[in-house]
């Protein structure tokens, strides 16, 4: 059976919604940390000013399924206006369902039709079946690198360095900018999202007797 899902603007009413299937989305992410008050909030600035951008989601008999959002700038390389295409979900249970297909086709379909020049997007590095997912949409990879500099010394977004754990019994550091590729840890994995199952390389002592090295 196809499911087709109502791709419509979100409203107020599905901040609550969204700031779950983003919490889903953070936890995905090597660089992201859920904090369902700033998402509520930034969800609810955008759905109140339409200059900003677009909250797209997928309803599935009254309850959305997957989400995408367009924020909106000016390249004055094109000399037109651009959109930054951010917080693309599925709902887990709903995936490899054309959930995703419908969301993307529908943002880019808003943006051709609106006038806008260019979709840009950011997605980990490491995430294999994203990338493919935006090349199949006909997006290529930029060349470009991003960086960034944080803003708020409170922001608690983590980067590779400062997320380095020490096993308390042997003193072995892990280093996510390394990972543990002989134990199937890709460079890039924050220690939070290693399988409870991994074990220290060096003395075999469990994930708990890790510390923060500060
Ligand atoms: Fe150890």
């Amino acid at each position: 059976m196809t499911i087709i899902p109502e791709i419509r603007v979100a409203t107020n009413s599905d901040v609550a919604r969204c700031t779950e299937l983003l919490e889903v989305l953070f936890s995905q992410e090597h660089e992201f940390i859920p904090n369902a008050e700033a998402q509520s909030k930034a969800l609810s600035v955008i759905i109140r000013n339409s200059e900003v951008g677009r909250i797209f989601v997928a309803d599935i008999d009254g309850v959305i399924q997957g989400m995408v959002m367009l924020l909106f700038t000016v390249s004055t390389f094109l000399g037109k206006k651009v959109a930054l295409l951010e917080d693309m979900i599925v709902a887990p249970a709903w995936r490899s369902k054309g959930l995703g297909t419908r969301l993307i086709d529908h943002a880019v379909n808003y943006a051709r039709r609106e006038g806008f020049g260019r979709i840009t997007l950011l997605t980990d590095s490491d995430n294999d079946t994203a990338k493919q997912f935006y090349h199949s949409k006909g997006f290529s990879k930029s060349g470009m690198v991003v960086f960034r500099k944080l803003l708020d010394e409170g922001t608690t977004m983590t980067n590779s360095e400062d997320n380095a754990r020490m096993c308390q019994e042997c003193g072995y550091v892990y280093d996510p900018a390394e990972g543990d590729p002989d134990n199937a840890i890709k460079p890039g994995t924050r220690f939070e999202k290693i399988s409870d199952e991994w074990a220290c390389p060096v003395c075999f002592a469990g994930k708990a007797m890790f510390d923060i090295l500060v």
